[in-house]
């Protein structure tokens, strides 16, 4: 066969430097470039098996060879997969994503590779590596010895076995939460059903009815419902959940829908409650089985927090601080609901109502009225502003530098201050819903690593998902969408700054994930920094900064109800980490007892007895977060305790600001993966991280 015909000849997937060559990739150059690369990374693994020699240099630099025609042939499909979808793309992609997957397992799994790690931490050369080196070999060794590595005969194929079934009932976990979501269906006929509704909800839950009567064979008949006469299909999606709590004025309604969305999967075939009590069992054998006193040290293994009790003393910290506040979040909606006429204590259906009220009595602005003071171009060249004040780096366009995937994408090269090139980034800053996911994030386009005597220089894609210029109109951002740049940005920077060469190391690669948020939301902290607020914003008419008033507004909006919003994730994080460590899922305290006992401790009103809201936690049953759902508040404590560096040396002095932010560059974002956290925060903070920063910016100190 050809080149030609099986699709290799001049497939832009299989070039190996430079950018990708985005405008030339199609659907059909995925599967022979996909498979050609795997085909060729199993005949170098293989030859690399049998021909092991146990220092650096034989085994590192061969497996990153491997590695690298992966970074040119699949991340450039996956990335394309979330900004530039089509049926004939998706279809490659999932022909070839088994394959991709098998792989990675093979890698992580191989014996012999194990066995000549181990021999090079133990053997002469191991003096005189980095200690990057050092830390990238035992991340590897610690990541196959988490899967099960060292066991063997019985142990190992039962550690097998657990993992098989873990992975089946988590699927099942979900499936059951994702059926109980669908099948829910509270059809509203009569108007003064959804009084107080807003018109997006309307339309939505109108749109909603309409789709489900498809399909039951007389939908040609039947008047369609619309946004002003219904009928109206209210469901426990969340997009149609939370507003309705929030702007429903019929309470019996909003009881009706919360007592549902508490008890999803927790009764009847799609019952979640065994697959609890046998996933935490699973995973307490399996902890065992590594050699491990409980699930949770198993997780914590391969994180920056040290141990559980690390975790704890974070949780009761944050917890003690935020209860005053929590009760008094609760008396304020309590007395608004009675000045406005109702004189029944507050219940949970209640909350979100009356919260909306307060925040809209307090805060009397809208994302409307924000928008037009931050078109895109403003916000970019003020963000770029501050990161030059800050890390002394300078971004300038480059569009023509680089070939992209859609007219919309821009292209952007970052120089230190000698002037050297250090890193380039691709930004796709619109919302298009007909082939771009929602949301926003940062990817890895190329990683910093040594090829042979050169270094490539890392490139980044961030995407987000703002309203795209209209005729005259720039695009204007909400003030979310400027923090979630901000945000996107961080990670961005910590990709882009690094000095680190191995690309096990470099960027965010290696980095312990409760830790990864760091530089993401340490940037956010700078769009309630009233400089750089006035340096990012400019009415797109007048060219006027945000008025004061607006951002004091604002500002206020940030601490609204914290200890309620800090409380919540309290219980979240504590029942998880408790469920992982101490508890004993054959006891007679059911897992419910246990989340009662912590909502006691967390919850300013009491949790319902019949509340079974632990049978839809997918982030710890079904997803990555099981005794790690600590990190959301971990990360925080962190990027607030780096901020307030800055407000400690004074922000309104540029050379102590400079000072810090050049400090910051150099430790978190120059070092990412290549030390532990711990010990990269504490060169940069000259101290362990603390939780008083956090609790002063949420109003909680
Ligand atoms: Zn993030």
């Amino acid at each position: 066969m050809s080149d030609q015909t099986t699709g290799l000849a001049d497939n832009p997937l299989l070039v190996t430097s430079g950018l990708p060559p985005y405008h030339r990739i199609e659907a059909a150059h995925v599967v022979p470039a996909v498979r050609q690369v795997l085909t060729d990374a199993e005949k170098q693994l293989t030859h690399l098996e049998q021909n092991l020699t146990p220092t650096w240099k034989a085994v590192i630099e061969p497996l990153e060879e491997i590695d690298r025609p992966f970074e040119y042939a699949w991340k450039p499909v996956t990335h394309l997969f979330g900004v530039k979808n089509s049926p004939e793309l998706r279809e490659a992609y999932e022909t070839v994503l088994g394959e991709v997957v098998q792989f990675g397992l093979r890698f992580k799994q191989s014996e012999p590779l194990y066995h000549a790690l181990k021999a090079i931490k133990a053997g002469e050369d191991w003096q005189s590596l980095s200690e990057t080196q050092h830390r990238i070999i035992e991340a590897k060794l610690l990541d196959a010895e988490l899967a099960g590595i060292g066991l063997e005969g019985g142990q190992r194929n039962r550690f097998n076995e657990i993992a098989q079934e873990l992975s089946q009932i988590s699927t099942q976990f979900s499936n059951n939460v994702l059926d109980e979501t669908k099948e829910f269906g509270l059809d509203l006929t009569e108007k003064d059903e959804v009084a107080g509704l807003p018109n997006s909800l309307l339309q939505l839950t109108a749109q909603a009815f309409n789709n489900a009567q498809t399909g039951d064979g007389d939908d040609t008949r039947r008047t369609p419902a619309t946004p002003e006469d219904g009928p109206w299909r209210i469901s426990l999606e969340i997009p149609v959940f939370m507003p309705f709590m929030q702007h429903s004025t019929r309470r019996d309604l909003r009881e009706k829908l919360y007592r549902a969305f508490i008890t999803r999967a927790s009764s009847g075939e799609k019952d979640n409650t065994p697959l609890i009590s046998r996933t935490l069992q699973l995973r307490q054998e399996q902890a065992e089985l590594l050699g491990y006193a409980s699930y949770a040290e198993v997780s914590l293994a391969e994180k920056m927090a040290p141990d559980v009790a690390a975790v704890e003393d974070m949780f009761e910290t944050l917890r003690s601080a935020s209860l005053t506040a929590g009760r008094q979040d609760l008396d304020d909606c309590q007395k608004l609901a009675n000045d406005r006429g109702s004189d029944e204590p507050l219940a949970h259906w209640d909350i979100a109502f009356w919260a909306e009220r307060l925040r809209e009595s307090r805060f009397d602005y809208t994302d409307e009225q924000l928008r037009p003071y931050f078109p895109l171009e403003k916000v970019l060249a003020g963000l770029f502003n501050l990161v030059n004040r800050l890390f002394g780096i300078t971004v300038s366009a480059a569009d023509e530098e680089a070939n992209v995937w859609h007219s919309d994408v821009r292209f952007f090269k970052i120089h230190d201050e000698e002037g050297n090139h250090v890193a380039s980034f691709f930004l796709d800053p619109y919302s298009r819903p007909e082939d771009k996911r929602g949301g926003a994030w940062m990817d890895e386009c190329l990683t910093r690593r040594r090829i042979g005597d050169r270094i490539q220089l890392p490139v980044a894609q961030l995407v987000c998902n703002s309203t795209p210029t209209v005729g005259d109109i720039p695009s204007l951002m909400t003030f979310r969408e400027v923090e979630t740049l901000f945000h996107e940005f961080g990670h961005g920077l910590q990709h882009m700054l690094t000095k680190v060469d191995e690309a096990d190391a470099s960027g965010i690669n290696g980095v312990e994930w409760d830790a990864v948020e760091l530089p993401s939301q340490f940037m956010e902290n700078w769009c309630y920094h009233r400089p750089t607020v006035m340096e990012i914003s400019g009415h797109y008419e007048s060219g006027e900064p945000l008025p004061d008033e607006l951002f004091e507004k604002l500002k206020a909006a940030r601490t609204f109800r914290a200890g309620t919003l800090m409380l919540r994730q309290l219980l979240f994080g504590m029942t998880d980490m408790y469920l992982h460590d101490d508890y004993d899922p054959s006891s007679h305290e059911s897992v419910f007892d246990v989340q009662r006992s912590i909502g006691e401790k967390t919850s300013v009103l009491p949790q319902l007895p019949e509340d079974r809201s632990l049978c839809s936690f997918q982030h710890i049953f079904a997803g990555g977060y099981a005794a790690g759902y600590y990190s959301y508040k971990w990360a925080e404590v962190l990027s607030a305790d780096a901020f307030s560096a800055f407000e400690e040396a004074g922000l309104e002095n540029e050379d102590v600001v400079r000072e810090t932010g050049r400090r910051f560059r150099d430790t978190v974002l120059a070092q990412g993966g290549s030390r532990h956290p711990m010990e990269i925060y504490k060169e940069f903070r000259g101290r362990e991280p603390n939780t008083d920063a956090l609790l002063r910016h949420s109003g909680l100190a």
